[in-house]
Protein backbone atom coordinates (compact mmCIF):
# COMPACT_ATOMS: atom_id res chain seq x y z
CA UNK A 1 0.00 0.00 0.00
CA UNK A 2 1.05 3.14 -0.75
CA UNK A 3 1.47 5.84 2.30
CA UNK A 4 2.13 9.26 0.11
CA UNK A 5 0.25 11.52 -2.25
CA UNK A 6 0.61 10.14 -5.89
CA UNK A 7 2.45 13.83 -6.57
CA UNK A 8 5.46 12.49 -4.29
CA UNK A 9 5.48 9.17 -5.83
CA UNK A 10 5.83 10.62 -9.63
CA UNK A 11 8.93 13.25 -8.29
CA UNK A 12 10.67 10.73 -6.56
CA UNK A 13 9.90 7.77 -8.94
CA UNK A 14 11.40 9.78 -11.72
CA UNK A 15 14.15 11.24 -10.09
CA UNK A 16 15.41 7.85 -9.32
CA UNK A 17 16.02 6.50 -12.54
CA UNK A 18 17.18 9.13 -14.40
CA UNK A 19 19.88 9.97 -11.66
CA UNK A 20 20.67 6.22 -11.75
CA UNK A 21 21.39 6.55 -15.99
CA UNK A 22 22.99 10.18 -15.83
CA UNK A 23 25.74 9.41 -13.05
CA UNK A 24 26.96 6.25 -14.52
CA UNK A 25 26.98 7.81 -17.66
CA UNK A 26 28.36 11.61 -16.38
CA UNK A 27 32.49 11.94 -17.86
CA UNK A 28 34.96 12.22 -15.35
CA UNK A 29 35.54 15.90 -14.29
CA UNK A 30 31.91 17.32 -15.23
CA UNK A 31 29.76 18.74 -13.01
CA UNK A 32 27.17 16.36 -11.57
CA UNK A 33 23.82 16.49 -12.98
CA UNK A 34 20.43 17.43 -11.87
CA UNK A 35 18.87 14.78 -10.40
CA UNK A 36 15.43 16.05 -11.82
CA UNK A 37 14.43 16.89 -15.48
CA UNK A 38 12.04 18.42 -17.28
CA UNK A 39 9.21 15.66 -18.15
CA UNK A 40 9.84 16.64 -22.03
CA UNK A 41 13.59 15.43 -21.89
CA UNK A 42 12.49 12.16 -20.14
CA UNK A 43 9.84 11.57 -22.84
CA UNK A 44 12.44 11.99 -25.08
CA UNK A 45 14.94 9.56 -23.31
CA UNK A 46 12.23 7.08 -23.79
CA UNK A 47 11.51 7.31 -27.40
CA UNK A 48 15.06 7.40 -28.55
CA UNK A 49 15.53 4.16 -26.51
CA UNK A 50 17.68 5.24 -24.27
CA UNK A 51 17.34 3.24 -21.38
CA UNK A 52 17.71 0.35 -23.50
CA UNK A 53 15.79 -1.27 -26.30
CA UNK A 54 12.11 -2.68 -25.65
CA UNK A 55 11.81 -6.36 -25.38
CA UNK A 56 8.65 -6.39 -23.85
CA UNK A 57 5.28 -4.63 -23.49
CA UNK A 58 2.14 -4.46 -21.78
CA UNK A 59 -0.68 -2.39 -21.37
CA UNK A 60 -0.96 -1.59 -17.65
CA UNK A 61 -2.92 0.18 -14.50
CA UNK A 62 -0.56 2.07 -12.35
CA UNK A 63 -2.59 1.83 -8.76
CA UNK A 64 -2.29 5.67 -6.89
CA UNK A 65 -3.33 5.87 -3.63
CA UNK A 66 -6.92 6.97 -4.36
CA UNK A 67 -7.14 6.58 -8.21
CA UNK A 68 -5.18 4.76 -11.06
CA UNK A 69 -3.78 6.09 -14.47
CA UNK A 70 -3.32 3.54 -17.36
CA UNK A 71 -0.12 3.36 -19.52
CA UNK A 72 2.19 1.54 -21.02
CA UNK A 73 4.94 -1.06 -19.09
CA UNK A 74 7.98 -2.07 -20.89
CA UNK A 75 10.63 -4.48 -19.50
CA UNK A 76 14.03 -3.05 -21.53
CA UNK A 77 17.18 -5.02 -21.62
CA UNK A 78 18.10 -1.80 -18.75
CA UNK A 79 15.22 -1.98 -16.85
CA UNK A 80 11.64 -1.32 -16.33
CA UNK A 81 9.74 1.54 -17.70
CA UNK A 82 6.11 3.14 -17.40
CA UNK A 83 4.95 5.22 -19.38
CA UNK A 84 1.49 7.05 -18.15
CA UNK A 85 -0.44 10.15 -19.15
CA UNK A 86 0.94 12.52 -16.14
CA UNK A 87 4.24 10.59 -15.43
CA UNK A 88 6.85 8.23 -16.19
CA UNK A 89 9.05 6.18 -14.23
CA UNK A 90 12.47 4.50 -15.20
CA UNK A 91 14.62 1.64 -13.23
CA UNK A 92 17.70 0.03 -13.49
CA UNK A 93 17.14 -3.52 -12.71
CA UNK A 94 20.04 -2.48 -10.18
CA UNK A 95 17.12 0.12 -8.34
CA UNK A 96 14.81 -2.58 -7.91
CA UNK A 97 15.09 -3.89 -4.34
CA UNK A 98 12.42 -6.64 -5.01
CA UNK A 99 9.63 -7.11 -7.63
CA UNK A 100 6.68 -9.88 -7.33
CA UNK A 101 5.21 -10.92 -10.51
CA UNK A 102 1.77 -13.02 -10.64
CA UNK A 103 -0.40 -13.87 -13.53
CA UNK A 104 -2.17 -10.50 -13.44
CA UNK A 105 0.25 -7.85 -12.10
CA UNK A 106 3.77 -6.63 -11.03
CA UNK A 107 4.71 -5.43 -7.87
CA UNK A 108 7.86 -3.51 -7.46
CA UNK A 109 9.69 -1.79 -4.26
CA UNK A 110 12.60 0.35 -4.83
CA UNK A 111 15.16 1.22 -2.78
CA UNK A 112 14.58 4.75 -2.67
CA UNK A 113 13.89 6.94 0.79
CA UNK A 114 15.27 3.88 2.94
CA UNK A 115 17.61 6.62 4.09
CA UNK A 116 15.12 9.48 4.16
CA UNK A 117 12.15 7.07 5.51
CA UNK A 118 13.15 4.87 8.07
CA UNK A 119 12.43 1.91 6.29
CA UNK A 120 9.59 2.94 4.52
CA UNK A 121 10.15 1.41 1.15
CA UNK A 122 8.86 2.57 -2.17
CA UNK A 123 6.27 0.22 -3.57
CA UNK A 124 4.94 0.63 -6.97
CA UNK A 125 1.69 -1.72 -8.47
CA UNK A 126 0.91 -2.13 -12.03
CA UNK A 127 -1.90 -4.40 -13.54
CA UNK A 128 -2.48 -6.14 -16.36
CA UNK A 129 -5.08 -4.27 -18.36
CA UNK A 130 -5.27 -7.47 -20.32
CA UNK A 131 -4.32 -10.66 -17.81
CA UNK A 132 -5.38 -13.22 -21.01
CA UNK A 133 -2.96 -11.52 -23.01
CA UNK A 134 0.28 -10.80 -20.41
CA UNK A 135 2.94 -13.03 -21.38
CA UNK A 136 3.91 -13.97 -17.68
CA UNK A 137 5.92 -16.97 -18.89
CA UNK A 138 8.41 -14.18 -20.83
CA UNK A 139 7.87 -11.59 -18.65
CA UNK A 140 9.64 -14.27 -15.79
CA UNK A 141 12.13 -15.58 -18.32
CA UNK A 142 13.46 -11.75 -19.22
CA UNK A 143 13.21 -10.81 -15.44
CA UNK A 144 15.00 -13.77 -13.62
CA UNK A 145 18.56 -13.41 -15.00
CA UNK A 146 18.00 -9.51 -14.24
CA UNK A 147 17.17 -10.39 -10.81
CA UNK A 148 17.75 -13.59 -9.55
CA UNK A 149 17.06 -13.62 -5.76
CA UNK A 150 15.50 -9.86 -6.15
CA UNK A 151 12.25 -11.37 -8.45
CA UNK A 152 9.22 -13.05 -6.08
CA UNK A 153 7.86 -15.61 -8.96
CA UNK A 154 4.14 -15.50 -8.25
CA UNK A 155 3.85 -17.73 -10.84
CA UNK A 156 3.88 -21.67 -11.97
CA UNK A 157 7.37 -22.12 -14.22
CA UNK A 158 6.44 -26.09 -15.07
CA UNK A 159 6.74 -27.97 -18.04
CA UNK A 160 9.71 -28.03 -20.18
CA UNK A 161 11.38 -30.88 -18.37
CA UNK A 162 10.32 -33.49 -16.24
CA UNK A 163 9.53 -33.36 -12.58
CA UNK A 164 11.93 -35.56 -10.04
CA UNK A 165 9.60 -35.51 -7.32
CA UNK A 166 5.84 -33.82 -6.67
CA UNK A 167 3.18 -34.21 -4.42
CA UNK A 168 -0.82 -32.59 -3.49
CA UNK A 169 -0.01 -29.88 -1.14
CA UNK A 170 -1.72 -27.49 0.90
CA UNK A 171 0.14 -24.39 1.46
CA UNK A 172 -0.40 -23.13 4.89
CA UNK A 173 -1.12 -19.56 5.28
CA UNK A 174 -2.41 -17.03 8.10
CA UNK A 175 -6.08 -17.02 7.24
CA UNK A 176 -6.37 -20.18 4.71
CA UNK A 177 -4.50 -22.09 2.79
CA UNK A 178 -4.22 -22.90 -0.71
CA UNK A 179 -4.71 -26.01 -2.14
CA UNK A 180 -2.39 -26.99 -5.11
CA UNK A 181 0.59 -28.88 -5.85
CA UNK A 182 4.57 -29.34 -5.00
CA UNK A 183 6.80 -30.41 -7.72
CA UNK A 184 10.36 -30.24 -7.75
CA UNK A 185 11.75 -29.87 -11.33
CA UNK A 186 15.96 -30.82 -11.30
CA UNK A 187 16.51 -26.85 -10.96
CA UNK A 188 13.29 -25.23 -9.37
CA UNK A 189 10.65 -25.98 -6.79
CA UNK A 190 7.05 -24.80 -7.79
CA UNK A 191 3.65 -24.41 -5.95
CA UNK A 192 1.19 -24.56 -8.97
CA UNK A 193 -2.68 -23.40 -7.63
CA UNK A 194 -5.77 -22.22 -9.58
CA UNK A 195 -5.54 -18.92 -7.41
CA UNK A 196 -3.82 -16.58 -9.25
CA UNK A 197 -0.87 -14.88 -7.64
CA UNK A 198 -0.65 -17.79 -5.21
CA UNK A 199 1.31 -20.18 -7.05
CA UNK A 200 4.88 -19.93 -6.82
CA UNK A 201 8.74 -20.98 -8.49
CA UNK A 202 11.41 -21.00 -6.67
CA UNK A 203 15.38 -21.63 -8.42
CA UNK A 204 17.87 -23.75 -6.60
CA UNK A 205 20.11 -20.83 -5.64
CA UNK A 206 16.86 -18.48 -4.20
CA UNK A 207 16.42 -20.97 -1.50
CA UNK A 208 17.82 -20.08 2.04
CA UNK A 209 16.59 -23.11 3.37
CA UNK A 210 14.25 -26.27 3.30
CA UNK A 211 13.34 -28.48 6.49
CA UNK A 212 10.80 -31.94 6.38
CA UNK A 213 9.81 -31.85 10.61
CA UNK A 214 7.69 -34.85 9.89
CA UNK A 215 7.20 -36.78 6.14
CA UNK A 216 4.11 -34.27 5.30
CA UNK A 217 5.16 -31.13 6.47
CA UNK A 218 7.97 -29.60 4.26
CA UNK A 219 9.32 -25.87 4.42
CA UNK A 220 11.15 -23.54 2.85
CA UNK A 221 12.51 -20.50 3.27
CA UNK A 222 13.42 -17.99 0.43
CA UNK A 223 13.59 -14.04 0.07
CA UNK A 224 13.40 -14.28 3.84
CA UNK A 225 9.69 -15.23 4.12
CA UNK A 226 8.35 -19.04 4.95
CA UNK A 227 6.52 -21.27 3.10
CA UNK A 228 4.96 -24.08 5.00
CA UNK A 229 3.23 -27.36 2.87
CA UNK A 230 1.15 -30.01 4.07
CA UNK A 231 2.03 -32.66 1.89
CA UNK A 232 -0.70 -35.64 0.78
CA UNK A 233 2.18 -37.82 -0.12
CA UNK A 234 4.86 -38.52 2.37
CA UNK A 235 8.46 -37.49 1.56
CA UNK A 236 11.22 -39.92 2.19
CA UNK A 237 14.05 -38.91 4.28
CA UNK A 238 16.35 -39.70 0.82
CA UNK A 239 13.72 -37.76 -1.35
CA UNK A 240 14.55 -34.69 1.36
CA UNK A 241 18.24 -35.33 1.46
CA UNK A 242 18.43 -35.53 -2.70
CA UNK A 243 16.92 -32.34 -3.05
CA UNK A 244 18.79 -30.58 0.25
CA UNK A 245 22.11 -31.80 -1.40
CA UNK A 246 21.25 -30.36 -4.45
CA UNK A 247 20.01 -26.97 -2.82
CA UNK A 248 23.48 -26.76 -1.33
CA UNK A 249 25.54 -27.25 -4.18
CA UNK A 250 23.46 -24.52 -6.16
CA UNK A 251 25.02 -22.56 -3.51
CA UNK A 252 28.23 -23.73 -4.07
CA UNK A 253 28.22 -25.37 -0.79
CA UNK A 254 30.40 -28.06 -2.06
CA UNK A 255 32.26 -28.80 1.19
CA UNK A 256 29.39 -30.36 2.33
CA UNK A 257 29.33 -33.19 -0.36
CA UNK A 258 33.40 -33.69 -0.04
CA UNK A 259 32.75 -33.74 3.35
CA UNK A 260 29.89 -36.94 3.62
CA UNK A 261 31.95 -38.39 1.03
CA UNK A 262 35.20 -38.57 3.17
CA UNK A 263 33.38 -40.21 5.81
ZN1 LIG B 1 -0.04 6.62 -12.41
Amino acid sequence: MELRSPQTVNRVGQASGLQHRFQRSRPAGSRPQPARLPYAALLSLIATGAFGSEVIRIEARHDHLWKSCSGVLRLTDGGVQFEGPKHSFVWAYGAIQQLRLAEDDIQLTTYRDRLTRAGADEVYRFSFLKPQEAPWREIYARLQPALSGRLIAAVPITGGDEPVWQSPAKLLGRWKGSIGTVIAYPDRLVFRTGLEGQSYTWRDAGIDNISLSDPLRLSLVANRKEYVFQLQQPMSEEQFRNLWLRLNRAKGLEVIETYQKGK
